[in-house]
């Protein structure tokens, strides 16, 4: 398959991109490997997204995709499994095989695990990096939160109004938290914050997460643990520079190679938001429109 630009990961960056692209008359390819939007169907209520009061991260999602597809963009539900600079780009996926002459890397990132023993074989029956994913899965019964920063503290706050009790588990001596965040998780009763302690071991019993073990030999009850320890970038294929893997661009979203741009939250900068990201993607479009009309 043949294609002037591709754009890969579908979440707002990559869609913002292809609304501009498509606009200006070119056709990029989308490849998805899951649901359109990324993130945003991780986001249980966005606040800050001009426009909406108020709105969901999967609503969001979904009036972005709704908008893409109106417009006629082409879309590869597949994963990207390999990418090489030729003369031009060529990216394997698990299915096809793509050649493009633009790039646009606008794969995010991805939660950071523990990457203890167990963890992999219990990710989704026990482990969770999303509470408003899987929080109803554990409705009533007692879960453990690692992690000290906002996303621990605001999965913490969602599982303590449907969780029988909730134990934070912070390796440092204090939250990172906003003081707004801590402020309100200190509403709950039901919550437990451990300092200073590490999970060490996943305890599992007849079949099931059952406790966690801690670094002084304790152990906690968990029927589910969320992992909240930040993200990572995804990989970086081409071995494009980086800074502790997020691609590093320059104010047109170029990459260290011509032609491949990195847009979201899978490049440096400063601010991991939608607005941000959305931002990225046009500029990186316009870019893409000047050079193909030779501007
Ligand atoms: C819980 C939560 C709440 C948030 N709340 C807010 C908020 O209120 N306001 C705000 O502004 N921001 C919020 N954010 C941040 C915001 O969601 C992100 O900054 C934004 O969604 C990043 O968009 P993106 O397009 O760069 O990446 P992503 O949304 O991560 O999308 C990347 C896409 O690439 C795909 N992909 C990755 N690798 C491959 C591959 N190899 N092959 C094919 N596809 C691939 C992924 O499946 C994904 O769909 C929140 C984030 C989270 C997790």
């Amino acid at each position: 398959m043949q294609k002037e630009v591709v754009i890969i990961g579908s979440g707002i960056a990559g869609m913002s991109c292809a609304i501009y692209l498509i606009r200006a008359g070119i056709k990029p390819l989308i490849i998805e490997k899951d649901v359109p939007g990324g993130q945003l169907h991780k986001a249980n209520s966005i606040e800050n997204y001009p426009g909406f009061d108020k709105i969901s991260g999967p609503d969001l999602a979904f009036n972005i995709y709704n908008q893409v597809k109106k417009l006629d963009v082409e879309y590869l539900f597949d994963e990207v499994v390999d990418i090489k600079k030729e003369k031009n780009i060529i990216i394997k996926t698990r299915k096809e095989q793509i050649e493009t002459k633009y790039l646009v890397i606008a794969t995010g990132r991805a939660p950071r695990k523990l990457n203890l023993e167990h963890e992999e074989e219990l990710i989704g029956k026990g482990i969770s990096y999303c509470a408003l994913c899987d929080g109803n899965l554990y409705k009533n019964k007692d879960v453990v939160v690692i992690g000290g920063g906002n996303s621990a503290i605001l999965d913490a706050i969602y599982l303590a109004s449907i969780c029988h009790k909730v134990t934070i588990i912070h390796r440092r001596n204090n939250l990172r938290a906003e003081t707004k965040l801590t402020l309100d998780l200190e509403k709950y009763d039901n919550v437990d914050i451990i300092y200073n302690n590490q999970v060490t071991d996943y305890i599992i019993e007849n079949g099931k997460l059952a406790k966690v073990k801690l670094k002084d030999n304790t152990t906690i009850n968990a029927d589910g643990v969320f992992i909240a320890i930040g993200y990572e970038p995804i990989a970086n294929m081409l071995k494009l520079d980086s800074d502790n893997n997020y691609i590093i661009v320059d104010s047109k979203m170029h990459t260290s190679i011509d032609n491949v741009y990195a847009i979201g939250d899978a490049i440096k900068k400063d601010i991991y938001q939608l607005i941000t990201a959305s931002n990225e993607g046009v500029i990186c479009a316009v870019d893409i429109i000047n050079k193909t009309k030779n501007l």
